[in-house]
């Protein structure tokens, strides 16, 4: 028997909305989620049948586990807590109060989903023929907080048997979910180049080594790659998105900064592109007599979501909320996601949970200024996570 989650979830509703709408208005980037962390641990130290584990991947990262220690499978409900460094430009009452830092990605959403099945989960512990660890990461948009989950063992005692993750998603409507089997997103390299030339004045450019012009065309070149050095059936992408050199109109500069990402839907034509990337840039030295350092910073893999897992996730989704509102092969997207890494170690999946108002044309897409992870999503991301671990357990008790 399953129990009734979703009223289980009602009279907590309001505080989740309040929660999630705090944490929104106090967004934390990459591995200072100090305040955000606190608030959760505050919640779950409330709760009973919790064991907690704290200060994970280099503190801020939790654990919590329901039914520790109690024999059967064990299932990992994963959410991120990080938000991004982008200024919030909306006018909602819980905006940003931190300066060019917001929620821009639903992370704070995750992050109450989660708190919402804990406080479920924990009311229903003794129907729970396993084990649940509750994991809040931080760093998923840059730092891989989830590979230093993993790495502080939380895959390990109790041994993890399935990993499962939502992301909001604005482009489907609220009440539905896509849960695909298959690569989900690409793998990331993002990389920053330190160009040195040699400066001098603008009108001279010939007793200078112009580094603006060998960064010109080293972005220019470098789109070659994607369509003469992978495979033109493999979707991959080069995007530079960062340029810093030079402060006025009549001095060549002697240095200039770049960043970028390359992304792909396989390894090999990350690799592929990876290398190419370096061979256009030693050329770009040679063209222009000029030295380019180039530096990978942490790569993620690509999120390839478990067949079966999948195919799991969406019963689930059917059963909660019809099978017309359930998609299960839905391409793929160029995002990188670093619930990889625990793909990469035990069967998982990540499925995207509506987030548009019905009858809406558009909602702002994540990353942008406008995002704000939609509260009438809530309930029923507390809800599928909560059934996904229930039902988990029951099919995998002996
Ligand atoms: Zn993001
Ligand atoms: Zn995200």
């Amino acid at each position: 028997m399953q129990p009734d989650f979703s009223s289980s979830l009602q009279p907590h509703l309001a505080n989740l909305i309040a929660f999630r709408r705090d944490i929104h208005a106090h967004p934390e980037l990459c591995y200072e989620e100090e305040r955000t962390a606190a608030k959760v641990l505050e919640h779950l130290r409330e709760l009973p049948a919790l064991t907690i584990q704290e200060r994970m991947a280099g503190g801020t990262g939790i654990c919590a586990t329901i039914n520790a220690g109690k024999p059967g499978p064990c299932v990992l409900l994963r959410a991120d807590m990080d938000a991004l460094p982008i200024q919030e430009l909306s006018d909602l009452p819980y905006k940003s109060k931190h300066p060019g830092k917001m929620h821009a990605c639903g992370h704070d959403g995750h992050t109450t989903a989660l708190l919402g099945a804990a406080y479920v989960l924990t009311e229903h512990a003794d129907s729970l023929p396993g084990s649940v660890k509750l994991c809040f990461q931080p760093a998923e948009e840059d730092g891989g907080g989830g590979r230093r989950m993993i790495d502080d063992g939380v895959l390990e005692n109790p041994k993890v048997d399935a990993a499962f993750a939502l992301h909001g998603w604005p482009d489907i409507e609220l009440g539905h979910v896509i849960a695909a089997p298959g690569p989900m997103l690409a793998a990331t390299a993002p990389f920053e180049i330190d160009f040195t030339g040699c400066g001098g004045h603008a009108a001279y450019p010939h007793k200078s080594k112009d580094v603006l012009l060998a960064v010109a065309q080293f972005v220019c070149n470098a789109q070659a790659i994607r369509p003469r050095f992978v495979d033109p059936l493999k979707p991959v992408v080069v995007s530079f998105t960062q340029i810093e050199g030079g402060n006025t109109h009549n001095v060549l500069p002697d240095r200039c900064h770049l960043k970028g990402t390359i992304r792909a839907l396989d390894s090999q034509s990350h690799t592929i592109a990876k290398r190419a990337l370096e061979q256009f840039l030693r050329s770009t030295e040679a063209n222009f007599g000029i030295q380019a350092k180039l530096k990978f910073l942490e790569d993620y893999p690509v999120l390839i979501n478990d067949e079966k897992c999948a195919a799991f996730v969406a019963e689930v989704a059917e059963d909660l909320l019809g099978p017309e509102n359930v998609v299960i092969d839905a391409p793929p997207g160029m995002g990188g996601e670093d619930f990889a890494f625990y793909a990469q170690k035990v069967p998982a999946t990540m499925y995207r949970l509506g987030l548009r108002p019905k009858g809406a044309n558009d909602y702002p897409n994540l990353h942008n200024p406008h995002f704000d992870f939609n509260d009438n999503a809530l309930a029923t991301a507390a809800t599928m996570q909560c059934t996904i671990a229930h039902r988990f357990l029951q099919t995998h008790a002996n």
